[in-house]
């Protein structure tokens, strides 16, 4: 396959771990890499230009298919000339294929080996997603990374569930790459399979010989221990192919980050730096706080003395505690960027260690 434009290039390994640089028609990315999500063309509370900005300086950013169809519909996002320019963000989108979303968020009418139909969580009307539409969708959408339409068992599925959806998956995978893509879109596959390290070799062997330009794993972190994840990740992430770049889809939290990154991932996105900003959840380097709680509220400190960005240079805990009780407009926006900050310092620091102690690739 192999999309014009679009090359992974390894520069150092430590051990599994891998520091390298996606290059994308939209701009290099340095791997590892935490991926914003921004749901619904938005990376929730932040403009486009602070997003971009050191030390936050996202790199790519990811949008939802399920979403952005559902809302504002693709006609709306087709007239505005695609997702970069309707949201003004210049630097690579990476769109998931709305399948997780349709599985864990819509009312599932059928699922047949054709696609899904589903409700809208929103107002309840009925649609169908098939690969080849969401593969249009992305198109639309124009992301510079499109994934293939996958089906995600719940958690708690039998193994008959997964092989199930493997098959499926599989199936939908090879109809997902005949599909026409926008131009420079890279496509890349999902390794589906559950916890049963076997069968996600087994799925991975089906979907390796198709050459997608990166490889995820999906259906992690969906309700199993984190325990589970690790023995996963430890078993599988170093299968995926070395020379393209490999995806965790929704994990998680700086802890599961550096695990994944020391089992061989080199991308991430979860929604967890945003929506626990919202919720008073902070991500400091010595650890979570609650910005809610009592003992915050005649604290002068900045919230993380370590952290260049402008809430941890310019506020202190106790007026960001304030606001938080307030329900203040602000405190959402100082959150997420102290968390994604955070998020990307943790990145980055990881990638500097691999470069420093590792071998040059
Ligand atoms: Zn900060």
């Amino acid at each position: 396959m192999r999309t014009d434009g679009f090359r992974f290039e390894l520069v150092a390994t430590a051990g599994k771990a891998r520091a390298g640089i996606l290059h994308t028609p939209r701009g290099p990315v340095p791997t590892p890499v935490f991926m914003p999500v921004g749901t619904a063309g938005t990376v929730k509370a932040m403009t486009a230009r602070e997003l971009a900005e050191p030390p936050l300086d996202a790199r790519i950013i990811l949008g939802n298919t399920y979403h952005l169809y559902l809302r504002p519909g693709l006609e709306v996002i087709e007239a505005c000339g695609g997702l970069h320019r309707f949201a003004g963000w210049d630097r690579p989108i990476l769109t998931d294929s709305g399948g997780f979303q349709v599985f864990s968020l819509a009312a599932i009418n059928e699922i047949d080996d054709d696609g899904v139909t589903f409700r809208s969580h929103i107002d309840g009307s009925q649609h169908r997603l098939t690969p080849e539409q969401s593969m249009a969708i992305q198109r639309v959408l124009g992301s510079d990374v499109a994934m293939c339409f996958d089906e995600c068992p719940p958690a708690g599925a039998d193994g008959g569930a997964h092989d199930r959806a493997m098959a499926r998956t599989t199936a939908w995978a090879a109809r997902c790459a005949r599909a026409e893509r926008a131009p420079g879109q890279a496509l890349f596959g999902i390794v589906q399979g559950g916890t049963d390290v076997d069968r996600r070799r087994r799925h991975l062997d089906q979907l390796a010989p198709m050459d997608f330009d990166g490889y995820a794993l999906g259906g992690l972190s969906v309700g199993e221990s984190s325990a589970e994840t690790y023995r996963v990740l430890d078993a599988v992430a170093a299968e995926l192919p070395a020379d393209r770049p490999r995806y965790l889809m929704g994990v998680g939290t700086p802890d599961d980050l550096a695990h994944g990154v020391a089992a061989g991932i080199d991308m991430f996105d979860c929604v967890m730096p945003t929506r626990n900003a919202r919720n008073g959840a902070l991500f400091t380097g010595e650890g979570r706080l609650n910005i809610a709680n009592a003992r915050f509220r005649l604290d002068t400190a900045p919230l993380d003395a370590d952290c260049p960005c402008e809430t941890c240079r310019t506020v202190s805990r106790a007026y960001l505690r304030h606001l938080f009780m307030a329900r203040e407009i602000l405190y959402s926006r100082l959150a997420s960027l102290h968390n994604l900050t955070h998020y990307a310092g943790t990145m980055a620091r990881l990638r500097e260690r691999i470069v420093r102690e590792g071998r040059a690739a």
